[in-house]
């Protein structure tokens, strides 16, 4: 059988190419001269990330993003808070959407790279590789996290005018520190590694 991990697919015109042995040198797609994406075989530290990120959500879901006081009173809001508030204004959809682009996708994009990881290294088959393949792709392509952060910070500039004590709290310098490890994580990852047989 051909190995997968040593053939590239160019994304200007889709010609399969081989890889060169030297994966530092970048390689230029014989058909069309578009340079061709030739990563490293996937990355431990991908996993590391992964886990990281993980261990960060958790974090994260403990401590508010924003908090400020009024008529002194504390108010203040984490991840968990804000779908919950959502919901319980009657806004289903929108919450539904926050949970599920917030929250489930990416935790289940790191939860894949780390079954990944675990099948390839002890050789186990715990789920079908096309599964995994299929649904890495398809949570990938539904975390929003960074427009969670946008619409943080647009949320403390509308507030910061009426209230001036607002303050991002804890959970925001956490969320920064769980989206980069959840992007890099990504980065790292190689989906050609799922398909090595
Ligand atoms: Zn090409």
């Amino acid at each position: 059988m051909i190995d997968l991990t040593k053939i590239v697919e160019c994304y200007s015109c889709g010609l399969f190419v081989k890889k060169g042995d030297n994966l530092n040198v970048s390689q230029i797609c014989p058909r069309c001269g578009n340079k061709l994406e030739t990563k490293q075989n996937f990355s431990i530290d991908s996993l590391f990330y992964a886990i990281s990120s993980l261990m960060l959500f958790f974090v994260l879901s403990l401590y508010p993003l924003i908090s400020l006081t009024l008529n002194e009173q504390q108010l203040d809001a984490n991840i968990l808070k804000t779908v919950y508030i959502l919901f319980e204004q009657d806004f289903y959809v929108v919450s539904f959407l926050v949970l599920f682009t917030i929250i489930l996708a990416p935790l289940f994009n790191s939860i894949i790279i780390i079954l990944i990881f675990v099948q390839l290294k002890f050789k186990v088959k715990i789920f079908k590789k096309s599964l995994l393949y299929d649904s890495y792709h398809f949570f990938k392509e539904w975390g929003f996290m960074e427009v969670f952060i946008i619409s943080l910070i647009v949320t403390y500039i509308k507030l910061v005018g009426m209230v001036s004590n607002t303050k991002f709290d804890f959970g925001f310098f956490v969320i920064l520190a769980y989206v980069f490890c959840f992007i890099m994580s990504n980065i790292k990852f190689d989906t050609s590694a799922i398909l090595d047989d």
